[in-house]
């Protein structure tokens, strides 16, 4: 096993003990970076993931691991920057490093977020042409560059593509990525640590200041108040300043005027959840990435469930890549769909349960739930307890000894014979098409 089948290993056991909010939150772009007798050393993308996992998963994490290499005692979780092999970048970082001194800390750019990688689509065309013309002649035109958005829709990754675009025109430009928060903390422990001019030096001395999520300041008046000067002291500079939010400037609670209106002196662009064309390039283009090969009638499927940002629709290749590589299947519709059960936001899913379908069947047949559950075998109860079977499987994705457990402990067998009679039936028989467009009426009202 290389390290990423490792990870992959380790990833597929953790997915099936978490929610899937939880396990995206806090695996995803985790990898091994390196393994020696007896630690293993995973890179994590920032210090909350760092923490949380130490905290909460690094018990589970060892005993999967102990399972596959014995010898591993420690797991160390380090923020490594990711060297997607865009060498380029990366080399040019490696120069610039040297000559910036970092007093503080200091978030990377990521290498993969480039102009490049990004698609294009009616959602973000504005924002991105400012963009592009932003990364040739920095801090002429549209200073401040404004950015808004919901969440996972690229903000931050058009935002970095500026600076990773600056840095392959120019390597000299002296750039700064921050979060609001990041930038909040390093304020404020200046303050603490009675260094606010190391703090104002590395701020008003850089060509671009990038900051993500600016509508976190909402509130932080001495920030606030730090950032306004930032902003004038590089502004008038002709630096270029470029800010992302959730939403418009004038829309931030809590924002003094004189900051919300200096945001809008340059150029505000939005950016809208894509369109189902550009879900479609989006998911085409990823999966290439991803090397999965995925036919057209997967791509249309995906594209026309999940619809509200692009990171959801990650979350969803990625979780797909994992499924085939630790199952070693081949992807077909079928396996995609179940694979994709929960991802898929299926308002009508939402109320249905077991006790609801046999509720429901027995109400239309007429007869009572213990009858259902008990082994007996007469016909009238046989073929309600079919139709309670093949809509479990149907309508909730149940799998057979979930499907057998849930009706009192059948086996198996039993189900998928169940399932099967009824699948075939219904194809021929119009009264049983009748009947169960009629049971799945009143399941869903
Ligand atoms: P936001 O900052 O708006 O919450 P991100 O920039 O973090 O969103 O984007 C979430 C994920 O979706 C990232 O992995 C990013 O690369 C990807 N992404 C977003 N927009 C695009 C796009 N137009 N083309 C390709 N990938 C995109
Ligand atoms: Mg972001």
């Amino acid at each position: 096993m290389n390290y990423k089948e490792i990870w992959q290993t380790v990833l597929g056991e953790l997915e099936v003990s978490l929610s899937r909010v939880n396990f995206t939150t806090w695996f995803k772009d985790t990898f091994i970076y390196s393994c020696n007798d007896n630690t293993i050393t995973i890179s994590v993308p920032n210090s909350f993931t760092q923490e949380w996992l130490q905290k909460k998963y690094d018990k589970q994490i060892k005993k999967i691991i102990g399972k596959i290499i014995p010898t591993i005692k420690t797991i160390e979780y380090k923020i490594i920057s990711k060297t997607t092999p865009i060498k380029e970048i990366t080399s040019i970082r490696k120069q610039k490093q040297e000559k910036i001194d970092k007093p503080f800390s200091y978030i990377e750019l990521e290498p993969k977020y480039t102009f490049d990688s990004f698609i294009i689509g009616n959602s973000n065309r504005l924002a991105y042409a400012t963009a592009c013309a932003i990364a040739k002649t920095p801090g002429k035109k549209y200073n401040p560059f404004f950015i808004y958005g919901g969440v996972g829709l690229g903000k931050t990754h058009l935002m970095q593509a500026i600076g990773n675009e600056v840095l392959i025109l120019n390597p000299k430009k002296k750039i700064i990525y921050t979060s609001c928060e990041e930038f909040t903390n390093e304020f404020v422990s200046s303050i603490q640590n009675k260094t606010t001019n190391k703090f104002k030096d590395k701020y008003r001395n850089i060509d671009i200041l990038l900051v993500d999520d600016i509508q976190f300041l909402s509130g932080k008046n001495g920030t606030q108040e730090e950032f306004f000067h930032t902003f004038n002291s590089l502004h008038r500079a002709n630096r270029q300043v470029i800010l992302t939010a959730d939403r418009k400037p004038q829309d931030i609670p809590e924002m003094t005027s004189r900051l919300s209106s200096r945001f809008s002196w340059g150029m505000v662009a939005d950016i809208q959840p894509p369109d189902i064309e550009t879900r479609k390039a989006i998911l085409a283009k990823k999966s290439e990435e991803r090397k999965l090969n995925l036919s057209i009638d997967i791509i249309d499927y995906i594209s026309e469930n999940i619809k509200s940002n692009i990171r959801e629709l990650e979350g969803a290749l990625n979780k797909i890549k994992t499924h085939l590589e630790i199952y070693q299947q081949a992807p077909n519709l079928d396996l995609i769909t179940k694979i994709l059960a929960e991802n898929i936001d299926n308002s009508r899913f939402k109320n249905l349960n077991t006790p609801k379908i046999i509720k429901v069947v027995c109400d239309f047949f007429g007869v009572e739930k213990k009858d259902i559950l008990s082994k007996r075998r007469n016909k009238e109860l046989v073929y309600p307890r079919q139709i309670i079977m093949y809509l479990l499987r149907g309508e909730l994705n149940y799998s057979y000894p979930k499907i057998g457990k849930e009706l009192g402990g059948k086996d198996h067998t039993t189900i998928i014979h169940g399932v099967g009679k009824i699948e075939k039936l219904v194809k021929r028989d119009s009264r049983l098409q009748n009947e169960i467009s009629l049971i799945k009426e009143k399941l869903y009202i």
